[in-house]
C-alpha cells in the first residue's frame, strides 16, 4: 500500500544518521533535528528577522546550528542534509518565486544555504512540507498518496505523489486558497484576485464571513455579545447551537468542501488529511466538508477518507527533514 522505503534505503547507503528540518514562518523559524527513521530528536524555535529584506534569516539560522546539534548530541558529520520550508512558492530546485512574508525576492535559497553551511540542502513550499511531514510521520503514513490541507491564516495545501510533494513548474501547485471559488466576491484577496477559497475559509475569512453575515442578519446571535470573534469563537458557538454560527459554518465547510473536491478530482488522493489551527475544531469541521466534498466531487472519488492531521505545527520540520532524503 505506501512505498516510503526510500528512505531506508538511503540510511543503508549513508552513515550520517540525521537531518535537520527548518520550517520558515513569518514569526518564528521552527527547527528540528530528526533521525533518518523520523524520530524528532530535538526542536526549537528562533525569530524570523525580516528587517533588511529578510536578508538575516539565512545567516541566523546557520548560526543556530551548533546550538541544535549540541543540543540533541549530535555533531556536523551526523548531517546528511537540511531541509528548509519557505511561506511562499519553491521551485523544485530551490528557486524561491518571492516571498512577501519574509521580504525575499527571487533568489535559489537552497543554493545559497548549500553555499554557506556545505550541507546539501532542499527547500520547498511550506504547505508542501507540511503534506510531506504528515505523509512520512503523520496523518497520512499509511496511505500511498495525499492530499493535505491547512486551514489557519490563510488556506494552504499539498500533494504528495509518489512519496514526493508536488511541486509544479512555478513552485505553486495546490494553491488550494488561491482556487477563485466564491463568485460575486466584492472585495480582494491578499493575492489580489477576487473570489478566492482563503477569502471565506481562512481563520480571517472565517470571522469575515461571520461579521458578514452578522451585519445582513437581524436575528439575535451570542456572536453579538462577544467583543472579540475569532474562527475558534465561530465554531465554539455553533456547537453549541447559536444558528447564525452554525450558517457560517454550513457556509465555510461548503466551499472548503467545494475546494477539497476540485483539488481532488485533479490529484484523486488516497487520503485527505485537515490540520492548521482551525482544523481543532475536530469532527465537527470535518463531517461538515465531508458532507459537501461528497456533493461536489466525481463518484470515483466520493468516498476519499478526510482525516485530522496528527503532527500540527511540527508537520513543516518533518516534512522538511524529509524532502532532502528525497534523491
Ligand atoms: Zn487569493
Amino acid at each position: 500500500m505506501n512505498n516510503k522505503g526510500d528512505a531506508d534505503n538511503m540510511i543503508k547507503n549513508n552513515d550520517k544518521s540525521i537531518v535537520l528540518g527548518i520550517d520558515i514562518g513569518g514569526t518564528t523559524c521552527k527547527c528540528g533535528v530528526v533521525t533518518t527513521d523520523g524520530e524528532l530528536l530535538y526542536k526549537d524555535e528562533i525569530p524570523t528577522r525580516k528587517d533588511d529584506g529578510g536578508s538575516l534569516i539565512l545567516s541566523d539560522i546557520k548560526n543556530h546550528i551548533p546550538d541544535m546539534l549540541s543540543a540533541a548530541g549530535m555533531k556536523s558529520d551526523d548531517v546528511a542534509g537540511v531541509g528548509i520550508g519557505v511561506p511562499g512558492a519553491v521551485k523544485d530546485d530551490g528557486t524561491v518565486n518571492k516571498c512577501v512574508n519574509l521580504g525575499w525576492g527571487v533568489f535559489n535559497v537552497a543554493q545559497t544555504f548549500n553555499e554557506m553551511t556545505g550541507y546539501k540542502v532542499k527547500a520547498g513550499n511550506d504547505a508542501n512540507m507540511a503534506a510531506l511531514g504528515e505523509y512520512w510521520m503523520g496523518s497520512a503514513k499509511e496511505y500511498s498518496s495525499s492530499l493535505f490541507v491547512t486551514i489557519g491564516t490563510g488556506v494552504g495545501a499539498g500533494v504528495i505523489v509518489d512519496g514526493k510533494p508536488l511541486c509544479g513548474y512555478n513552485g505553486a501547485a495546490a494553491e488550494l486558497g488561491h482556487l477563485p471559488v466564491v463568485e460575486d466576491e466584492q472585495e480582494y484577496c491578499n493575492c489580489g484576485k477576487k473570489g478566492c477559497l482563503e477569502q471565506v475559509a481562512s481563520a480571517t475569512g472565517i470571522v469575515r464571513t461571520a461579521t458578514r453575515m452578522l451585519n445582513e442578519s437581524g436575528e439575535p446571535s451570542s456572536l453579538r455579545d462577544i467583543p472579540y470573534i475569532s474562527a475558534k469563537v465561530v465554531f465554539d458557538e455553533a456547537k453549541a447551537g447559536d444558528l447564525i454560527a452554525l450558517n457560517v459554518v454550513d457556509y465555510v465547510c461548503r466551499y472548503l468542501g467545494k475546494g477539497i473536491a476540485c483539488a481532488a478530482g485533479m490529484v484523486d488522493p488516497e487520503v485527505i488529511s485537515i490540520g492548521g489551527g482551525v482544523s481543532a475544531a475536530g469532527e465537527f469541521l470535518l463531517s461538515r466538508i465531508s458532507k459537501y466534498y461528497k456533493e461536489y466531487v466525481f463518484h470515483a472519488s466520493r468516498n476519499t477518507q478526510i482525516i485530522q492531521a496528527t503532527l500540527g505545527n511540527d508537520a513543516g520540520m518533518y516534512g522538511a527533514a524529509r524532502l532532502v532524503m528525497n534523491d
